[in-house]
């Protein structure tokens, strides 16, 4: 069974993928991955605990009073996060505390955007704690949806529960100017496939958020996605099935970062 970031592992490069999958070598995080790693987890673990804050926030709270839980809740879960993570940054030769250093201010300005956009609703609304709690749209965090049929197995970072299902994907590193990058249309697009495989429900949209711009941006399910995304799926499993390495990425720039590049440019 493939997981959907086999697909866009691929599309990264298939060699990468086969040595992975295939040949079992596995690379060492990168400086970049292990800081993507601590981002990702921060906001899942942050997005925990909005419930306890949101339900401790009454009428008479002023918007300091909100940004102070929402930054020590951010501060409380990076922290946490860069310490479970410092062997490899140590590893790395990196400090943790360079490592906060630089990681805050994106948290900061995330936990400045959120006390800023709930106490601006609870004031539109006039609804506050718990009973502002209850009137949001709920979400299941991190739904892992396995499907048979496809053959295909994939861990959704959020779904919305908004007249039905709609998947979000979070991503903490750069965003294009405008639209989504090909890999992430593609990995959000196999989540509507297997969540409407799942569900027995169309699901035709969902959202990637880019974090570092504060943006969320659309993503629509048409017949030339899903007719992508399935010959994808065949390259994939043709790939992982024959007994010939793939050829090295054309894109050179990938490899001066790749953690396997020593064994990969040692092959033919
Ligand atoms: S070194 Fe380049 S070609 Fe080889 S696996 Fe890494 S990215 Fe792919």
């Amino acid at each position: 069974m493939l997981s959907v970031t086999d697909l866009t592992s691929y599309m990264y490069c298939s060699r990468k993928l086969y040595f992975n999958k295939v040949l079992g070598v596995r690379e060492k995080a990168s400086v970049v991955g292990i800081k993507g790693t601590i981002k990702h987890a921060v906001f899942e673990d942050a997005g925990r605990e909005d419930k306890d804050v949101l339900c401790s926030f009454l009428e008479k709270d002023s918007l300091e009073s909100l940004e102070m839980k929402y930054r020590s809740v951010y501060y409380k879960v990076l922290m946490f996060h860069i310490q479970r993570m410092k062997k490899e940054l140590e590893f790395q030769g990196l400090k943790t505390v360079v490592v906060y250093q630089e990681l805050w201010p994106f948290f900061l300005k995330e936990a400045q955007e959120k006390s800023s956009h709930f106490f601006a609703l609870g004031k539109e609304k006039n609804l506050y704690g718990e009973t502002l709690w209850l009137a949001l749209p709920k979400s299941v965090p991190e739904l892992r949806i396995v499907s048979e049929k496809l053959q295909l197995i994939g861990v959704i970072d959020r779904v919305d529960l908004v007249d039905g299902f709609i998947p979000i994907e979070i991503k903490t590193g750069s965003a294009p100017k405008e639209g989504v990058w090909k890999e992430n249309m593609i990995q959000l697009g196999a989540y509507m496939l297997l969540l409407s495989e799942h569900y027995g429900k169309e699901i035709t949209e969902g959202y990637i958020e880019y974090r570092a711009i504060s943006e969320r941006r659309k993503v629509f399910m048409n017949p030339f996605l899903k007719d992508e995304i399935f010959e994808l799926l065949g390259k994939v499993r043709e790939t992982l099935r024959s007994k010939d390495l793939p050829e090295k990425t054309k894109d050179v720039r990938k490899c001066e970062g790749c953690g396997i590049r020593e064994i990969c440019y040692n092959q033919p």
